[in-house]
């Protein structure tokens, strides 16, 4: 597990060789089991080292009483993010406020047309229960995920809470309509997650508040969506692009469109004048094409190790095609002819 892409066996072999350094500490081994028995029950957990504390509350109320109390503290969740900030920026984290024990925070349900998954509910978990809803959509995502102990420890609430502008989630749920819910002592707030990111690290998250649950609407009719990821690797490796699609239609009209982005902005975007080009028009070839043009006015990607500018334009542009020869009305290609298309093309 701790072999990674960030890790690598650099650090891992510098540890082992130090090891023998360190002085041997003696510990008394009942005194150890009897201080694990200690911890080990309902009561909220405060454990203190080095003047940072550790606090593992266990209801919501008690949670967010200790966010308003300790506004500085640090959330953790899964630490598929936070544990980078440490093992590879040597950063102090200071108090932490675990959201792991929380178990109104671990809950899948559905509210109407909306399926809700709880801020501590694994990423495995979440993308095993929005592909049950999402098969043909979001299997693919789901296995391109990280890396199946990487889901296992972390959060959707996390990846959303991180909201960082090239994480997985962002794009489709932003395409879908998704809400977010932020809970604090002074009750419940709603959003649409589009409006919770402001700018580069930046979320409308306030002090006092903690990420509650994403909501995420169920599959209807009239919808035609898909995501899509492009990295350089399978699984475990962070998008270049991720490319989500909505469209609600009526007949081959469309009513509504929802274009959402990662990698193509400083925070997770959807694309406005794409979006207005396609309402109220037909799908079409030449109004795929005009969209296509509007996103280089919606976007101006950044240059980076992982892709260029103009590759990151260029493939955006080239996976709304994709879309559109996977929904259109006639003839629409099934996945593997897209695939096949695309290396023809090459
Ligand atoms: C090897 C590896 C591969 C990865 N691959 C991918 C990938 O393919 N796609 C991708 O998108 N990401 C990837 N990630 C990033 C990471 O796994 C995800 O962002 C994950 O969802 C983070 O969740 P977490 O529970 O671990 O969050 P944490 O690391 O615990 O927290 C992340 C941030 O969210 C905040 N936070 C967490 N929960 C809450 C809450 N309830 N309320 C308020 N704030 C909160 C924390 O304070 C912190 O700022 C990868 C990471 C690793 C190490």
């Amino acid at each position: 597990g701790n072999l990674c892409r960030c890790t690598g066996y650099r650090p891992i072999i510098d540890a082992a060789r130090r090891m023998g350094e360190l002085p041997k500490v003696e510990f008394d081994r009942e005194a150890v089991k009897q201080a694990l028995r200690e911890i080990d029950h309902d009561a909220p957990l405060a454990v203190s080292h080095a003047g940072q504390t550790f606090h593992a509350p266990r209801t919501l109320q008690q949670l967010a009483q200790l966010r308003a109390a300790l506004p500085q503290a640090r959330i953790l969740a899964g630490s598929t993010d936070v544990g980078l900030w440490v093992t590879k920026q040597m950063r102090e984290l200071g108090d932490i406020i675990y959201i792991g024990r929380v178990e109104e925070l671990r809950t899948i349900s559905v509210h109407g047309e909306m399926l809700e998954i709880g801020a501590g509910v694994s990423l495995e978990e979440a993308y095993a229960e929005a592909a049950r809803h999402y098969p043909e959509e979001l299997s693919e995502l789901w296995q391109r995920f990280a890396s199946l102990p990487v889901r296992h420890a972390g959060t959707l609430g996390g990846n959303v809470a991180n909201g960082s502008p090239i994480g997985d989630s962002m794009p489709w749920l932003i395409a879908l309509g998704a809400q977010i819910l932020l809970y604090s002592v002074r009750g419940q707030r709603v959003m649409a997650l589009e409006d919770f990111y402001l700018a580069y690290q930046k979320s409308a998250l306030q002090a006092d508040e903690v990420v509650q649950a994403v909501r995420i609407p169920l599959p209807q009719k009239d919808v035609r969506f898909r995501v899509y990821k492009l990295s350089k690797r399978f699984d475990q490796d962070i998008s270049a692009v991720c490319a989500a699609f909505a469209l609600r239609m009526e007949g081959d009209t469309i009513r509504e469109a929802r274009i959402a982005f990662g990698g193509m902005a400083a925070t997770p975007k959807r694309a406005a004048q794409a979006e207005a080009l396609l309402q109220g028009g037909a799908w079409s070839e030449s109004q795929v094409r005009a969209a296509m043009a509007a996103l280089a006015q919606d976007y101006a990607p950044l240059s980076d190790m992982r892709a260029s500018a103009s590759y990151r334009l260029r493939s955006a542009q080239n996976l709304l095609y994709r879309y559109w020869l996977e929904t259109r009305t006639e003839a629409p290609l099934a996945r593997q002819d897209v695939r096949a298309f695309a290396v023809n093309a090459a």
